[in-house]
């Protein structure tokens, strides 16, 4: 079984955000105590006196909130960093996958329904691709329960209709399951990836993504895992648009 934990960034509403991102990373049953691991020695060398109260967060560490607040904002930088790049140290397959939406662009398409119809997509076809390969393995997609977007928790009850719809069930085992983030580091580690995306796309501070930046899926040079759909006709850098050669859309 592959899993894909995931979690949400930017705000739908705020006219002040532009971007909606729904993303995560996809591990094999056997990868996630490794993850999960990984980031707690990380914790135990941030947090010595106690990592288990330690939550990766985005949001918090970046600006400094609560804990945070008592390191540098280069520290923070570094631990944020430090905190995507244990990916890097799992073996066998694994993969990110990320929806960047400008909002302005599916206007006036819910950027949610957007956003979580093509992650479904592309980790159905991730999945499909393992099975032409002999490897039979089914999906299941797990999102923070405390997801500020609680549209996200109604489409996983829709899922099953929808997932019809999209042609997307067969491979993807069951409706997705809702955790809380302190229970699982896997789903601190999407809301790590997804304020990495928020930061390079709303606010064009590519920093914690170029650690994963080629790590989304792909297939012969083609970028599946990620992404980028963009309103304006600006060039763009990010891995989706520059295997697509869309530099303009
Ligand atoms: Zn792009």
């Amino acid at each position: 079984m592959y899993l894909l934990y995931l979690d949400d960034a930017g705000s739908v509403t705020s006219s002040r955000e532009d971007h909606f991102i729904l993303s995560g990373i996809c591990l094999f049953e056997r990868q996630i105590h490794f993850l999960n691991s990984e980031l707690d020695k990380l914790a135990a060398q941030i947090y010595p006196e106690n990592p288990r109260a330690l939550e990766f967060h985005g949001s918090h560490m970046l600006p400094g909130k609560g804990f945070w607040r008592s390191l540098p904002k280069e520290e923070r930088r570094k631990w944020l960093r430090n905190a995507l790049a244990t990916a890097r140290r799992l073996r066998g397959t694994w993969a990110l996958f990320g929806v960047v939406v400008e909002k302005a662009a599916v206007s006036p398409e819910d950027p949610i329904e957007y956003a979580f119809e093509q992650l479904c997509s592309r980790f159905d076809r991730f999945l499909k691709r393992l099975y032409r390969q002999g490897n039979k393995q089914r999906g299941l997609m797990i999102l923070d329960k405390s997801t500020r977007e609680t549209r996200l928790q109604s489409m996983a009850v829709e899922f099953k209709d929808v997932g019809h719809r999209w042609g997307v069930m067969h491979s993807i085992a069951d409706v997705p399951m809702f955790v809380d983030s302190a229970a699982t580091r896997c789903i601190q580690f999407a809301d790590l990836l997804s304020y990495a995306l928020w930061r390079k796309f709303e606010r064009g501070d590519d920093e914690f993504f170029n650690v994963v930046d080629d790590a989304f899926d792909q297939e012969g040079g083609i970028v599946h895992g990620l992404l980028h759909r963009k309103a304006a006709d600006s060039y763009c850098d990010c891995p989706y648009c520059v295997t697509r050669g869309a530099r303009l859309l």
